[in-house]
């Protein structure tokens, strides 16, 4: 049987908010007189509250950073026993104010929304008690996207938190600072660059036809590129963002380590900082939120590549690079460098984003290499060596032939950071491929060491996912949440020189699932409206496809996109899979014109019909 929540409101008498939010939580109390009891603690007057609650300290004895600036009447918290005077030693929770406590009782009243009854998870008791006597409520072991949405977020439901960020060097020794992948060498840098290299090929593609002069050479190619202007300012605003994340960490009341994390038993860890100093720390549960790293090239010489870890601070102008791997990392890689102006080849073991939708990536693949991406095909490096007398590295592919660069850039796949952590000083394996942890609903098998984000088994390596799902687990131990994380449907893009945005099933995936009968592929190839007074535009087209479910009233199962601005097309799609919309959904919705966006919702050709999928004017 659940237990009784005691719901302790404070106010002064003659606030109409104190009095409307008591009355709702008393008829709480009457229909549920076994689940929820309620102590009024009433001030006769607005200076008498305030006083006791500002001037007293009260609102500072709330676990939840938010109540420490609360003002106004009602003040509401849950304790565990009824005082009839508020008691600053018996605190569990902090609730709100009048609209929170509107929030409360609607929740209590209808815990699940309708519709959701399958979104509710329960979970291995952990044996958290709220007075478990460890330093901490919750350590997160790794301050990087899911980190840090984590910890914030249980330190905003009450927790006592800390969080470990420690950064070991790259091979080549480049570090960074708090933030983890995303911000440091992933999403943020890799956006700038290829923004950056977008511009460029604006300049040299569509400015003369635009009437913008100046910005090209006699040729009428961009003029050079200037490598450490770009990667200076893009260094300096991640160190901006380094410290605002160290800010706000101390704003919301989580400790911050930058050390580094090792189990030593289901409830301690040994942390060491950047001088080796060692000492340990307790915690009642913990969060392996490590993410991952590179993997590295696994042939002679493989030491000398470098990585994504490396590639956005490199010091100097990258020269001619190799980038090894068909990752959509290696692509992107080789995408702004090559739109940088960099002489960059690509080795391809075997297919381009195995995983994606084969006809977009082969359509990737053909538009680079129209945009001056070479590839070498069915290839992997063999031995890399360094050229005698020059930085330059020979490599020696598996078809025997060898070529000089610059740089080699391997982006083959990353491995789960786990092979440190002792997990098995906790009884916590590791997936020998990948170094990932598995978990049911982020909970490993030691159910107080919980997952997320890059380093958990079947979490798509993505910010957003590992952030939304820091907050769901947060939410689910230290809120009142039963709602598990959702990974299906997850919209991504991946930013090659012609940008592809996805969400939900590629075709060959479909076919798998439903059968290639059932299903029903829509098409489009089209020119975007900026690329129209272009002439090297005109060799390629954008494309998008829908693949709906005929035997489910044209259920959506996957919507591509491959054009300009395909993470902006694509986000607002990714809500209407959610959804679950059927393709009439999207044919009753009006399109914004001249966009590339609207080919989406205009859809007629079918690929089974064999018409032609280029599309005529508006
Ligand atoms: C080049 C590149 C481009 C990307 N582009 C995108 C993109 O466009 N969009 C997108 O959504 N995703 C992108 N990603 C993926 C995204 O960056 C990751 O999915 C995301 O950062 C994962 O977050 P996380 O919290 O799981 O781990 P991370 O962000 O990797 O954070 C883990 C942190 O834990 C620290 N750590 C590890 N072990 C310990 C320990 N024992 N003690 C203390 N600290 C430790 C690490 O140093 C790191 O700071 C990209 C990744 C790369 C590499």
């Amino acid at each position: 049987m659940a237990s009784t929540l005691v719901y302790n409101i404070a106010g002064w008498s003659t606030c109409n908010f104190y009095r409307r939010a008591e009355s709702v939580i008393s008829t709480l109390a009457i229909l549920f007189p076994t689940r929820i009891r309620v102590v009024q603690h009433e001030f006769p007057s607005r200076a008498e509250y305030r006083t006791w609650l500002i001037d007293g300290g009260f609102r500072e004895r709330m676990p939840a950073v938010r109540a420490h600036t609360h003002a106004s009447s009602p003040f509401c918290w849950i304790s565990s026993d009824v005082n009839s005077t508020p008691n600053p030693e018996d605190i569990l929770d902090f609730i709100g104010g009048h609209d929170d406590t509107i929030t409360f009782a609607r929740t209590f009243c209808n815990p699940v929304s309708p519709g959701d009854q399958s979104d509710s998870v329960e979970m291995v008791d952990d044996g958290h008690t709220l007075d478990h006597g460890y330093d901490y409520d919750l350590v997160v072991i790794g301050g990087g996207s899911g980190g840090l949405a984590c910890s914030k977020e249980a330190a905003a439901l009450g927790a006592k938190v800390a969080v470990l960020d420690f950064v070991k060097p790259s091979p080549l020794g480049t570090v960074w600072g708090l933030g983890g992948t995303c911000v440091n060498v992933g999403c943020i840098p890799k956006k700038l660059m290829h923004y950056g290299a977008s511009l460029r090929e604006s300049i040299h593609a569509d400015a003369q036809a635009f009437g913008i002069s100046g910005v090209t050479d006699a040729a009428g190619h961009a003029k050079a590129h200037q490598w450490k202007e770009m990667k200076d300012n893009v260094q300096n605003y991640i160190r901006g963002l380094n410290f605002k994340y160290r800010v706000v960490l101390r704003e919301a009341n989580v400790t911050y380590l930058n050390k580094y994390g090792t189990f030593l038993d289901n409830h301690t860890l040994e942390v060491s900082d950047k001088k080796g100093k060692t000492s340990t720390i307790t915690s009642s549960r913990f969060i392996v939120a490590v993410g991952g790293r590179p993997t590295p090239l696994d042939c002679e010489g493989g030491e000398l590549a470098i990585s994504s870890d490396d590639i956005f601070a490199l010091k100097d102008d990258p020269g001619k690079v190799l980038c090894v791997g068909a990752s959509y990392i290696s692509l992107e890689c080789a995408g702004f460098l090559s739109g940088l102006g960099h002489d960059v080849t690509v080795a391809v073991r075997s297919i381009l984003l195995r995983g994606f939708d084969r006809e977009c990536a082969d359509k990737i693949g053909a538009y680079m290499e129209d945009h001056g991406v070479k590839f070498r095909r069915e290839v992997v490096p063999q031995k890399l060596q360094k050229v005698n007398g020059s930085s330059r590295i020979l490599v020696t592919f598996s078809d025997g032939s060898s070529e000089e660069f610059d740089n080699v850039l391997v982006a083959i796949g990353r491995t789960a950071d786990t092979k440190n952590l002792n997990l098995g000083n906790v009884g916590v394996s590791t997936s020998p491929r990948n170094g990932k942890i598995s978990a049911i609903h982020e909970q490993t098998i030691q159910p107080n060491i919980y997952v997320i984000g890059d380093c958990m088994e079947g979490c798509p390596e993505l910010t957003p996912v590992a952030i939304e799902a820091g907050l769901a687990l947060a939410r689910r131990l230290f809120g009142r949440s039963k709602k598990p994380m959702d990974y299906k449907n997850v919209c991504t893009t991946v930013f090659t020189p012609i940008e592809y945005g996805t969400v939900g099933y590629s075709e060959e995936d479909a076919i798998d699932s439903f059968g290639e009968a059932n299903i029903e592929v829509y098409h489009k190839s089209f020119f975007p409206l900026e690329w129209t007074l272009s002439e090297a535009r005109q060799r390629h087209q954008a494309f998008t496809k829908v693949i709906v479910d005929t035997t489910q009233n044209n259920r959506v199962l996957g919507i591509h996109y491959l054009g300009p601005n395909a993470g902006e097309v694509m986000q607002g799609y990714g809500v209407a899979m959610k959804k679950f919309i059927t393709f009439k959904d999207l044919e009753e919705t009006v399109g914004i014109h001249p966009t590339c966006s609207e080919e989406i919702v205009t859809l007629k050709v079918t690929k089974r019909s064999g018409k032609d999928a280029a599309a005529g004017g508006c």
